[in-house]
């Protein structure tokens, strides 16, 4: 660290230009997270220096959080689960298998059951708590086999997981018959909707074809679901919910100090930035705002499927949510000639030949078309 500061507004400059290395969003195809609404922004600014880690300072950023974990488990069918805000989607995943961990001290060995495309956060989370992660296949759209499941859990299983919206292709899992089996077994069953949980409800309200995710299924025990994903919060917004609190209290967390209560988080000191923003922009959006970005983002994404298949290009199976994956056997040099010329998608390192593309709010037509423009002259189909 140099001994003496320098003038603030040289460092500020400093920083400036090196976000100007950052790629602008409208060259931006392979992120879930996007440009945040702006009542986010600006709510988190307004917080910045709030930690939800201290309530006993920061009383009206706990109310905060209380107010916009009720919004979300209204959205997620039950208004009295039990929530907390968390960094994302990972440490959601990693509270919800604990929990499933330290509902079953007596099995020695435990294992968990999900799908093929199950966040890569499994493999940490697993690790970290000693489970052993067991993948089933899939159907043809990407989304775990209800029967597959059936043959893999067994008398160590503490966990079912279910991917509302995987990351790679947008597959949803049959969560509805994923939930009867997790229910008739009395089986913990987790859904990960980080990608899905700000999508599903508004698409299927559009009509859409996709199965029920939420606490309406009996068989449902914890939802991990991401604001700064599709919820077009800030970063670090994440969070976490359990049916009940008895369940959430299961990992009911002390710090060293009288007066402070308990916490159900892995982190201590927690962004109330995140929590005010999370709670603006759903206040400020409401169900129909929502609705309308997500008809906007079907809307783009449709426009970006005609137009690639219009050209020849073939998808590798119809979307679900808005991600779109385009068959190339080249994907991978595709993906580097784009990025010379500006453009980040991305590629699967375990489907080579996929393509993919993410429709999310900064998207829109214009940017498809200068796109598919910039494809055609890389890729022939
Ligand atoms: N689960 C799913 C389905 C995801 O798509 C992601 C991230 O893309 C995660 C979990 C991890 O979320 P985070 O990166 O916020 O920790």
């Amino acid at each position: 660290m140099r001994r003496q500061g320098r003038a603030q507004s040289e460092v500020l400059a400093e920083l400036d230009n090196l976000r100007t290395r950052d790629v602008p969003w409208n060259r931006v195809l392979n992120s879930i997270c996007t440009v945040p609404h702006e009542a986010a922004l600006r709510a988190g600014q307004a917080a910045l220096d709030s930690n939800l880690g201290d309530l006993r300072i920061f009383r009206g950023c706990r109310e905060v959080e209380q107010r916009a974990l009720a919004l979300m488990g209204e959205l997620l069918g039950k208004a009295d689960c039990a929530g907390s805000l968390v960094s994302g989607g990972t440490e959601a995943n990693l509270l919800a298998m604990y929990v499933a961990r330290k509902r079953r001290p007596d099995i020695a060995h435990p294992e968990i059951v999900a799908g093929e495309t199950v966040h890569y956060s499994f493999g940490k989370v697993c690790d970290m708590l000693g489970i052993t992660l067991r993948v089933v296949g899939l159907d043809e759209r990407f989304r775990m086999r209800p029967d597959a499941a059936l043959e893999a859990i067994n008398a160590s299983t503490i966990a079912l997981v279910g991917t509302a919206g995987s990351s790679e292709f947008g597959a949803v899992d049959p969560i509805e018959e994923l939930a009867a089996i997790a229910h008739s077994r009395a089986l913990y069953f987790h859904v990960d909707a980080a990608t899905g949980g700000f999508i599903i409800p508004f698409a299927r309200a559009l009509g859409r074809d996709l199965p029920q995710f939420d606490f309406s299924l009996a068989g449902v025990s914890s939802i991990a679901m991401d604001p700064h994903k599709y919820g077009m919060s800030i970063i670090p917004s994440g969070a976490v919910f359990f049916r009940d609190q008895a369940l959430r209290d299961s990992i009911n967390l002390e710090s060293f100090f009288n007066a402070t209560p308990t916490h159900h988080s892995l982190i201590g000191t927690r962004s109330g930035a995140a929590a005010a923003a999370t709670y603006a922009v759903l206040e400020t959006l409401g169900f129909d705002g929502y609705l309308e970005v997500t008809r906007k983002n079907y809307r783009v994404m449709d426009y970006l499927i005609d137009k690639l298949v219009r050209q020849g290009y073939r998808l590798v199976a119809p979307p679900q949510l808005n991600i779109v994956n385009v068959d190339l056997p080249n994907a991978v040099e595709v993906m580097r000639a784009l990025e010379e010329c500006g453009w980040i998608i991305s590629v699967s390192k375990r489907f080579r030949h996929c393509l993919r593309l993410v429709v999310t709010h900064h998207v829109d037509e214009a940017m498809v078309d200068q796109f598919v423009e910039r494809l055609r002259s890389i890729a022939t189909p």
